[in-house]
């Protein structure tokens, strides 16, 4: 298993998620994102702004994604 927290993921607090995959990750990243969308957790919404601007541009987003996930394969495993 591997660790990256909320941050390292594009989002705005220290919470850890592990996974075997980078896809594992980002899906778990994901659902946490939507429970503080529903908290309406400020420093949360932000983040998912600068994700949004990013997705408008795909290959901005393609590009973020990658590096994340290339992030992700070079980590030890826990
Ligand atoms: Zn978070």
């Amino acid at each position: 298993m591997k660790t990256m927290n909320c941050k390292q993921l594009g989002g705005a607090c220290d919470k850890e998620f592990h996974a075997n995959t980078f896809e594992e990750i980002a899906e778990l990243s994901k659902a946490h994102g939507v429970e503080m969308f529903q908290k309406q957790d400020k420093d949360h919404l932000e983040a998912m702004n600068r994700i949004q601007e990013l997705m408008k541009k795909p290959e901005a987003m393609t590009e973020w994604f990658e590096s994340k996930k290339k992030e992700f394969e070079v980590l030890a495993e826990d």
